[in-house]
């Protein structure tokens, strides 16, 4: 049979598109190989052959809840960060009947959030109230409690609060500890998409104190195709899919492979946290990258670097540069091998600025040349090098033309 895949690419580029997705590790690789072959059963059925595949599912399910400080029950796999959000708030928010209640989240969100959010406004269940942030896209947890108190003064009760723990276009970090605390002296649910969170920094659920938490696997060397939806013990939401397959919370037979893949994902990236220097030395790597650009590009807008490290992802660098066009730097950078974003691309294949960027305030020639540059826990010094090289080439060249 002829190759179905058609071509290797992944040795080819240097990868600069982390935050959409990461190439899977060997042991993932191996993991998920291994699986397919020997737990294909349905970890439903009685048969021994499915009892073996229960008890690695379970085992996995360990793995993956220690990994963030949850207990098993409390871990519901899924099939993307994009349904455990959507299950997440659908299924919180329709719990409650009776006259519509706000649901309270950012502008700052990616697309599962806010078009959950407008489905149940649509159907008439809720409506949507948008916590302010400052200048850099942080939510203060002030702004959620003023909110919050706004909402019951006009007799709109709160149904839940959704603040993501990381931003995928800039990098910037959520006060969502605090923002929890709030939420809990109001008695309103929290959920946090901890998609860019999970797997680059350390999260324990126990700590930051959300209701539901939502996350992927793919984003941190992991496969494809499984999510995880945490539910705080308690914590009450109606599925989506009804059935009996994870604790009623999500039908479907549960994909063994890719659950147990995603688990070695999580132990190798719990391993790499262990080590406090990985993440310093990459907070430097994000530096050098930033002290390299600027030096090389005039006039360059470096989003967020302003804040304190504690406050940013050491992966994500949202730059622009007024005067090259994001979509053409685009194109210039993948014809020499590197892959970056910007917003989203629209049906017609130009790209749309991102929202994000764009709910920032900034001026109409920083959102058209806002490029997002984001790396993983693999990406090396020379990669980085390399590319800012030709990112400052590629920025000259547009800026000529101009
Ligand atoms: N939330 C955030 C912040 C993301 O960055 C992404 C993916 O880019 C998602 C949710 C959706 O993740 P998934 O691809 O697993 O559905």
């Amino acid at each position: 049979m002829a190759d179905p895949v058609a071509h290797d690419v992944s040795d080819m580029c240097i990868d600069l598109d982390c935050n959409a997705t990461t190439r899977p590790l060997p042991e993932v690789v191996c993991a998920l190989t291994h699986a397919m072959h020997g737990v294909h059963h349905n970890p439903s059925s009685l048969h021994r052959p499915g009892q073996l595949a229960r008890a690695t599912l379970e085992r996995a399910r360990a793995t993956v809840a220690r990994f963030i400080g949850a207990r098993p029950e409390e871990i519901v796999f899924t099939s993307s960060a994009t349904e455990s959000i959507v299950t997440a708030i659908v299924g919180g928010v329709r719990q409650y009947s009776g006259a519509p209640r706000a649901i309270l989240t950012t502008r700052l969100e990616h697309a599962a959030v806010i078009e959950a959010a407008e489905s149940l406004e649509k159907s008439g269940v809720a409506e949507i109230v948008y916590v302010d942030h400052d200048a850099n896209g942080r939510v203060e947890s002030e702004r959620v409690d003023t909110c919050i108190a706004a909402c019951n003064q006009r007799s709109m009760p709160v149904a839940m609060v959704s603040v993501h723990a990381a931003n995928n276009e800039t990098g910037v970090l959520q006060p969502i500890n605090e923002i929890a605390k709030v939420c809990a002296q109001h008695g309103v649910v929290f959920h946090t998409d901890a998609t860019q969170l999970v797997g680059k920094v350390g999260c324990d659920v126990g700590k930051i104190g959300a209701d539901t938490l939502s996350f992927s696997m793919h984003k941190f060397h992991g496969p494809r195709g499984v999510g995880v939806l945490y539910v705080r013990r308690g914590a009450k939401m109606i599925p989506l899919f009804p059935g009996s397959q994870e604790q009623g919370r999500r039908a479907g037979t549960e994909n063994v492979p890719e659950i147990v893949a995603g688990a070695v994902a999580c132990d190798l990236a719990g391993a790499w946290l262990s080590d406090t220097s990985h993440r310093a030395e990459r907070v430097a790597l994000r530096n050098h990258m930033e002290a390299r650009l600027r030096s090389l590009i005039e006039n360059i807008v470096v989003h967020a670097e302003g804040l304190p490290d504690g406050h940013r992802l050491w992966n994500t660098v949202n730059v622009a540069i007024p005067g090259a066009s994001a979509e053409q730097m685009l194109v210039m950078l993948s014809e020499k091998n590197i892959c970056a974003s910007a917003g989203a691309a629209c049906s017609s294949g130009s790209i749309e600025p991102s929202r994000v960027v764009r709910a920032l305030g900034v001026p109409e020639d920083v959102l058209n040349s806002s490029i997002r540059l984001s790396f993983s826990r693999m990406t090396t010094r020379d990669e980085i090098d390399r590319a800012v090289v030709a990112i400052a080439s590629c920025a000259a060249r547009l800026r000529s033309f101009v």
